[in-house]
């Protein structure tokens, strides 16, 4: 029989719609597989078997239907799942239970679609390695000796390892990308609005966006169907109709196209490796029929200090309700310690230093006498960014990048240098701040690990994306990790 946790949502979905496999046993097959190489991966913080297995009979009884019925899906611990444990990666909501579904959730639940548990990232999705989770960092697939790329690590690597064909990641400034590119997936960051953030726990509202995570182009489509569109309760979602990105994934085609190369996002802090595979993806783009241009968006450059100062502004504000009275953990409370004593002993002991930097940062950022000289400056240089890209898309249908300077590099290689660190995100942060989409793609191996070519497209061209996107994964098939290390 084949190995049920090898195919393609689609090829999933289909099975199970002409009753080849049962929902149930697609669910069984990948909570086996979590049992057997989890303990190496770490994929997932919390593994729900009961509500996956119950959620696949619903299908199996025809209860539940659609183009995604009955396939398995990996969520980002940063996602609420009533009655699941929601930790954002933090100590500071170990134990929480949370009351609500996300509309993200609502939405797959809805779909048929089988959540099988919460997966690891980085503490309120604070990096680019999965490193500052305090449950432990993931491992690459790849290598495990390896990071899995961040925040999400843990999605991007439970799909790598075929523990799940989906997940949702959320990407603030490469969260989902960057995993994508270092774990050889495929990752997309719709449009700003594009999908609800509402049951998101939030770490900078401005650029928060939750998005599909999965092994090809259709498949990502396929899930960014289901989750995208209107949403009432968060009042950023964007009243317009989802741009039609299963179409474009099937289309493929980017005859007649013009695909600009972003001038800056290459040379410095790029290796090598990575700028030879996309050198060569850009040949690829042009063999396929597509126009290729170079374009110079000559504030990119400043992208990465502006989103320094933003998000952790933005967090320094979000995080203010963990407060030991709401949710969560709360310490020193003894009869013998004041309530502030209690919120600062619970901040102290919940929080990890990562975001306790962000808090510290983003405080002063915003304080009087220096909100006009940081955030109000970072915000003009947000501005200037926004006018690179409408400058750019009037050259060029869509822009290309590597999605990552480097490929995944070993375990614990920048912790103690954030600033290695932040500069993961040089190519996908401008995305954010401009609030176009973007998607991370493999384009073949540098050192035997694999490097992601970025696309972006204008707001609400996500359609873009998947068209060149597919067309390009027809003619460069996704890597398969060699998983030596299974026993
Ligand atoms: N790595 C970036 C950061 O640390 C982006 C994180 C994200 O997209 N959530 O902020």
């Amino acid at each position: 029989m084949t190995d049920l946790t090898r195919l393609s949502a689609a090829e999933t979905a289909a099975a199970i719609a002409s009753k080849d496999v049962s929902a149930v046993e697609v669910a069984q097959a990948h909570l086996d597989r979590i049992a057997k190489v989890d303990r190496q991966v770490h994929a997932f913080l919390h593994v729900d078997a009961e509500g996956a297995l119950a959620q696949a009979a619903r299908v199996d009884s025809g209860e539940l239907s659609g183009p995604l019925a009955g396939v398995p899906l990996a969520l980002k611990d940063v996602i609420v799942q009533k009655g699941i444990p929601t930790t954002v990666g933090s100590r500071i909501l170990e134990g929480w239970r949370p009351p609500y579904d996300a509309t993200i959730v609502t939405r797959l639940k809805a779909a048929g679609v089988v959540v099988l548990g919460k997966t690891n990232m980085d503490e309120f999705a604070m990096g680019s390695s999965t490193e500052h989770s305090a449950y432990g960092p993931t491992h690459n697939p790849w290598d495990l000796s390896r990071i899995p790329g961040g925040s999400g690590g843990g999605s991007s690597a439970a799909i790598a390892s075929y523990q799940a064909p989906l997940a949702i990641g959320t990407d603030t400034g490469g969260s989902i990308r960057q995993p994508a590119a270092v774990t050889g997936t495929v990752g997309v960051k719709p449009t700003y609005g594009g999908v609800s953030r509402y049951g998101l726990v939030a770490f900078s509202s401005s650029l928060d966006q939750a998005g599909p995570c999965a092994r090809t182009v259709l498949d990502a489509a396929l899930l960014h169907e289901v989750i995208a569109g209107h949403d009432p309760a968060d009042s950023t979602s964007i009243p317009a109709p989802v741009p039609p990105v299963v179409e474009a994934a099937r289309q493929a085609d980017i005859a007649g196209l013009t695909v600009g190369v972003v001038k800056e996002l290459s040379g410095e802090g790029y290796q090598p490796g990575v700028e030879a595979r996309f050198a060569e993806a850009v040949e690829t783009l042009t063999s396929l029929g597509a126009k290729v241009v170079e374009v110079s968006c000559p504030h990119f450059g400043y992208a990465l200090p502006a989103y320094y100062l933003i998000a952790p502004s933005e967090a320094s504000s979000n995080l203010a309700k963990f407060d030991s009275v709401r949710y969560g953990l709360r310490t020193g409370d003894d009869g013998v310690h004041s309530l502030e004593e209690v919120m600062s002993l619970t901040r102290a002991a919940g929080f990890g230093a990562e975001v306790k930097r962000r808090i510290i940062l983003g405080t002063y950022a915003l304080s009087s006498g220096y909100y006009d000289a940081y955030y109000g400056q970072a915000q003009k240089v947000r501005s200037l960014i926004t006018r690179d890209f409408t400058e750019a898309f009037g050259l060029a249908d869509v822009l290309v990048s590597p999605a990552a300077p480097t490929v995944a590099f070993p375990l614990g290689e920048k912790l103690s240098d954030p600033l290695a660190m932040y500069r993961q995100d040089l190519a996908t942060i401008p995305s954010n701040l401009y609030g176009g989409p973007a998607m991370s793609l493999p384009c073949g191996l540098s050192d035997g690990l694999p490097v992601g070519l970025q696309i972006m497209a204008p707001t609400m061209r996500d359609d873009l994306l998947y068209r060149v996107g597919a067309a390009f994964e027809a003619a460069v098939p996704p890597p398969v990790p060699p998983l030596d290390w299974e026993a």
